[in-house]
């Protein structure tokens, strides 16, 4: 949609093939219906957010940032708020209000918009492109931009065809991966739907640490999930089992400081039961299952715990096994790590190296980001990005 407004605004004639039935589907679904549109995070905050290639997002980032984002919403109708961690929604926490904003510009903008248009083959042709749909229609165009999205939620329209389209005409496209995505695992189904505040995540591949980071996890009937995980899978390597993943349920104290803390807790409660005391360090529910995580009786008497057992309580806290064997489905993942090789785009227009009038945005691209506006800011700005480029592609044939 914007790269649609952004050629056309341009100059160029624009048409919109869409195989929805109406736009934006998953906009519609984006930022549990609120759509977090954009982040206000300075550019290089925002790069660090980038999981994949930051540095091929520079310049569409230096061209249209979130900045340019909010005041081309303001400057359509819709006004803006900034939430919690620099996160932007729309005023009216409507995600629609997003699409329909962007149709209406793309109206005004003399964008045909052709629904229920499946593209089923982008084939390059003398002077430009043929494009075929579903329906038995072609069309010719000097230039094509292919924004379709990656493969997760693919009840949303994005089912991958800009993968096979960019194939097709000699592009590389590197595997795709779920990401932004919970984690399968067995062992703590007994405490689905607790919440683990204030802990901390951590994974190494090898002695290489992937990731560590303070926040909420939550443990599910599936394995693990919550802010924390999200953000992990989207380091994690293509084999779960290379990554060693452990939580720290007590980030804030000093190995030595909880030492000393169990120490004193269990000889002040020596006629007590060890699942007792553990309720002075996590809540009830984990309390009560946390001796048996650590392979004791939670009924044992406290003045019965051994140095060794007090040992392996205190490395439980600290470095708590998380044994997750591989990523939820695509069905449910947030995005698509993977897609079009950056190497095979140039940076300054999003355009194909090898295919000149072929151009890419959003998420088809092998880049993502951690959750928190930055994804739609990449489509934003790759997708104005190539919009122009496509426009001035155009104009100087
Ligand atoms: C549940 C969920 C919540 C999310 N929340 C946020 C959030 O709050 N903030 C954020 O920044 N990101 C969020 N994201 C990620 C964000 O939605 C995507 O990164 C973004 O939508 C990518 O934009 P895109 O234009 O590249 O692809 P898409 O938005 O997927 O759009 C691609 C379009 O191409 C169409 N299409 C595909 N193939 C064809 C074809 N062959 N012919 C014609 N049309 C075709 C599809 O129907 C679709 O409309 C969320 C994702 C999910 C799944």
């Amino acid at each position: 949609m914007i790269a649609a407004l952004f050629s056309a605004r341009d100059g160029a004639k624009t048409r919109l093939l869409e195989s929805n039935e109406k736009l934006g589907k998953k906009v519609y679904i984006t930022g549990k219906g609120r759509c977090n549109l954009t982040n206000t995070a300075d550019r290089e905050a925002f790069l660090q957010q980038v999981s994949r290639n930051p540095r091929f997002l520079m310049s569409a980032l230096a061209k249209f940032d979130s900045t340019n984002t909010v005041q081309l919403f303001h400057e359509l109708g819709m006004p803006t708020k900034v939430e919690r961690g620099g996160r932007v929604f729309p005023v009216s926490d409507k995600a629609s209000d997003v699409t329909k904003a962007l149709k209406k510009a793309m109206e005004d903008a003399g964008v045909q918009i052709a629904l229920n248009t499946k593209v089923t083959s982008v084939t390059p042709e003398e002077g430009g492109f043929l494009i075929e749909t579903e329906d038995g229609s072609f069309y010719h165009s000097a230039a094509v931009i292919i924004a379709t999205g990656g493969c997760t939620y693919p009840a949303t329209g994005s089912t991958g065809d800009g993968y096979r389209f960019a194939e097709k005409m000699g592009l590389r496209v590197l595997p795709q991966y779920p990401s932004l995505v919970g984690m399968n695992m067995t062992g703590l189904q007994r405490l689905q739907g607790l919440t683990l505040k204030n802990v901390r995540l951590s994974a190494k591949v090898g002695n290489k640490l992937i990731y560590r980071e303070i926040g909420e996890l939550l443990i599910t009937h599936f394995g693990i999930s919550g802010p924390l995980v999200l953000e992990l899978s989207s380091h994690m390597p293509e084999k779960y089992e290379d990554a060693r993943v452990v939580l720290n349920l007590k980030p804030g104290m000093q190995e030595d400081e909880i030492d000393a803390r169990l120490i004193r807790e269990l000889e002040a409660n020596r006629r007590k039961e060890l699942k007792t005391v553990m309720t002075s360090f996590f809540p009830s529910r984990l309390a009560g299952l946390f001796p048996e995580l650590c392979g004791l009786d939670p009924e044992m008497y406290c003045g019965n715990v051994t140095r060794e057992q007090r040992k392996e309580i205190r490395m439980k806290m600290t470095e708590f096994p998380l044994p997750v064997t591989s990523p939820r489905s695509m069905e449910e993942a947030i995005i698509t790590r993977g897609g079009v090789d950056v190497k095979e785009i140039s940076p300054g227009t999003m355009m194909s190296k090898k295919n000149p009038g072929l151009f890419f945005a959003g998420e088809v691209l092998d880049v993502d980001a951690h959750t928190g506006g930055f994804n739609l800011q990449i489509a934003w700005s790759t997708g104005s990005l190539a919009g122009k480029s496509a426009a001035a592609f155009i104009r100087n044939q």
